[in-house]
C-alpha cells in the first residue's frame, strides 16, 4: 500500500532538521524539498527559501554519478563538491546522496553533508608535518634510520646510506642489526625511551663491504602522527674522526709528559744534591728560593705522571699485572711518607687493620698509587684537628677499604663532577690547595681495571668517605676443592 506522500515529506524534514550537518532532500528532478538548519547556516539563506531551487543553484557543478544515481534509482554514492553559499564563496564539502526508493521508483534523494574544510585543513597541516620531517631527516648531516619496534628500519636518510655502504632501499625492511650487531647483543632500553629520556651509546657499524666505524648513536621513542604506533628515531654520527684525532692527543700529551719528566726529574735531583751536599753552607735567602723550587718541581712532578697515567689508559697502553697483596704494608709505606705533611696540617693518620688481614688481587705499583692519592686527598682537604682513618670490610669474595675523612666534604652537585678528568672544586679551601683534578680520574681507572668499584659519600663540613673494592686473593683457592669434589 502506497504511502500518504505528504506525511512522508513531513517525516523526512522532521529527522533532516536533526542533523547536525547540512542535508537536502530534491525530488527527481532535482528540485530542493526540504533542507535543514545546518545548511541554511551554511549557506546564508534561510532553509524556506532554499525550498523550490534547483540543487544546481547551490551545487555549481553537480557531479555525473549524482544524475546517473538518480536514473539508476539504486545505491548510495559519495562524492566531494564545492557548495557556492549567498557570498559566493565555494565551500568544499562531502555528500553521501542516498535515492528514496518507492514501489521500485526514485521518488526523492537525500543528500547528507559534511563540511570538510576542517579536515582538509588538519590534513594539509599533517602533510605540511610530514613533509618538514622528511626534509629535516633528508637534510641532516647525521646518519638517521627510522625503525618500527621489531627494530626493522622504515625510514633512512643519504647519509645513513653512506655510513653503512647499504642503499635506502637495502635498509629499509631490513632490522638495524644488519649494519651495527651491537644492538642483537645489547639491545636499547625501551623502557628508558619510553619514560622519554634520550638514550645514547657508541656502537661499532659494520659496513656492506665488512669494514666497521666508530658511531655514536642517539635514539629518542616517538609516536606516529595518530599517536598509535611508536617508532624509533636513531641518528648515527661517525666516530672515526674524532677518534684519530683522540688518538693523535693521547699521543702528543704521552710524548710530551714523557719528554717533561726527564728534565723535571733532573732538577728534583740535583736539588737534593744541593741539600745534601755537606760541604755548601747555604745563604738563607738562596735556601728559601730553593725550597721553593723543589716545591714547585713536585708539583710539575705530580701532573706530568698524572698526565702519563691518563694518557696510558685512553690509549690502552696501562699494564697491569695483579698478584697477591697485603694492602696494610702500601697504607703503612704510605702513611709514614705522608706523615709530616698531616703533622704540619695538625691532621692525624688512623689505620684499623682486620685480624687476620686478608691479602688482595692487586697491582702492587697501581695500589700504592690509589692509597697514595686518596690518603694525600683526605690530608690535603682536611682542617686542623682533623684525621683520615683507613679501615676495611670483607664483603661478597671482595675486599672493602674505607678511607675517611673529617675534611670540608664535597657537595652532592660536586659529587656528580668529582671523577671527571681536570675537575677540581671551586671552593676556596680547594684552590689554595695544589692539585691537577686528575687523581680521582686514575684512581677510578685503576679500581675498575683491577676488578673492583670505586664510591664516595661525604658531607658538607663533615667530611668525605672514599670506598673501593678488590677481589680477594684467596677466593679463587677456596673455590677450587668444592668445583673438584662434585
Ligand atoms: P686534585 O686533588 O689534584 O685536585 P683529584 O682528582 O684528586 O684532584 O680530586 C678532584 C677534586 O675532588 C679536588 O680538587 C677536590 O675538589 C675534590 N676532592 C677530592 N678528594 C676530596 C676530599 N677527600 N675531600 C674534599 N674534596 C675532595
Amino acid at each position: 500500500m502506497a504511502k500518504n506522500p505528504t506525511s512522508h515529506d513531513e517525516e523526512v524534514r522532521f529527522s533532516i532538521d536533526e542533523l547536525p550537518e547540512p542535508a537536502f532532500v530534491t525530488d527527481p528532478d532535482h528540485i530542493i524539498k526540504a533542507t535543514n538548519q545546518a545548511a541554511s547556516q551554511l549557506l546564508g539563506f534561510p532553509a524556506e527559501e532554499l525550498v523550490g531551487w534547483p540543487l544546481d543553484k547551490i551545487f555549481p557543478k553537480p557531479p555525473r554519478g549524482v544524475s546517473l544515481l538518480m536514473s539508476a534509482g539504486s545505491g548510495a554514492t559519495k562524492f566531494q563538491i564545492r557548495v557556492k553559499t549567498k557570498s559566493n564563496k565555494l565551500v568544499l564539502m562531502s555528500f553521501i546522496a542516498s535515492p528514496v526508493v518507492r514501489e521500485g521508483k526514485p521518488v526523492a534523494l537525500i543528500y547528507l553533508g559534511r563540511d570538510i574544510r576542517l579536515r582538509s585543513l588538519v590534513e594539509g597541516e599533517i602533510k605540511k608535518a610530514r613533509d618538514y620531517f622528511r626534509s629535516i631527516v633528508q637534510n641532516s648531516p647525521n646518519g638517521i634510520c627510522v625503525t618500527d619496534m621489531s627494530r626493522k628500519v622504515v625510514m633512512a636518510n643519504k647519509v645513513a646510506e653512506q655510513l653503512t655502504g647499504y642503499a635506502i632501499d637495502e635498509l629499509v625492511g631490513h632490522p638495524v642489526t644488519m649494519f651495527y650487531p651491537d644492538e642483537a647483543k645489547n639491545p636499547v632500553d625501551i623502557m628508558a625511551l619510553r619514560r622519554g629520556n634520550g638514550v645514547s651509546r657508541e656502537v661499532e657499524l659494520k659496513r656492506k663491504d665488512g669494514t666497521t666505524a666508530p658511531a655514536l648513536v642517539y635514539y629518542r621513542i616517538v609516536e606516529d602522527e595518530r599517536g598509535e604506533n611508536e617508532m624509533i628515531i636513531e641518528s648515527y654520527s661517525d666516530l672515526t674522526d674524532r677518534k684519530r684525532l683522540d688518538r693523535l692527543k693521547n699521543e702528543f700529551v704521552f710524548v710530551a709528559a714523557h719528554e717533561l719528566r726527564n728534565p723535571v726529574t733532573a732538577i728534583r735531583l740535583l736539588l737534593n744534591m744541593v741539600f745534601e751536599d755537606k760541604r755548601l753552607t747555604l745563604d738563607p735567602v738562596i735556601r728559601g728560593y730553593l725550597l721553593k723550587l723543589q716545591e714547585a718541581d713536585e708539583r710539575l712532578l705530580t701532573l706530568v705522571d698524572d698526565l702519563l697515567e691518563v694518557s696510558r689508559s685512553e690509549s690502552g697502553r696501562l699494564k697491569i699485572t695483579v698478584s697477591p697483596q697485603d694492602i696494610t704494608e702500601h697504607v703503612k709505606a704510605i702513611f709514614s711518607e705522608m706523615r709530616p705533611t698531616a703533622l704540619t696540617k695538625d691532621v692525624q693518620l688512623r689505620h684499623i687493620p682486620l685480624t687476620p688481614m686478608q691479602p688482595v688481587m692487586a697491582d702492587p705499583s697501581k695500589l700504592k698509587e690509589i692509597i697514595a692519592n686518596l690518603v694525600s686527598n683526605g690530608v690535603k682537604y682536611n682542617v686542623a684537628g682533623g684525621s683520615v682513618t683507613v679501615e676495611y670490610a670483607i664483603r661478597g669474595g671482595m675486599l672493602v677499604t674505607h678511607i675517611a675523612d673529617t675534611g670540608i666534604g664535597i657537595s652532592e652537585k660536586d659529587q656528580e663532577r668529582l671523577f671527571q678528568k681536570f675537575w677540581r672544586s671551586e671552593d676556596m679551601a680547594v684552590r689554595a690547595q695544589s692539585g691537577t683534578g686528575l687523581g680521582l680520574f686514575i684512581v677510578k681507572e685503576l679500581v675498575e681495571r683491577m676488578g673492583g668499584l670505586l664510591d664516595v659519600t661525604s658531607r658538607v663540613g663533615r667530611g668525605t668517605t672514599f670506598t673501593f673494592t678488590l677481589p680477594l686473593a684467596h677466593t679463587k683457592e677456596k673455590k677450587r676443592p668444592e668445583k673438584r669434589s662434585r
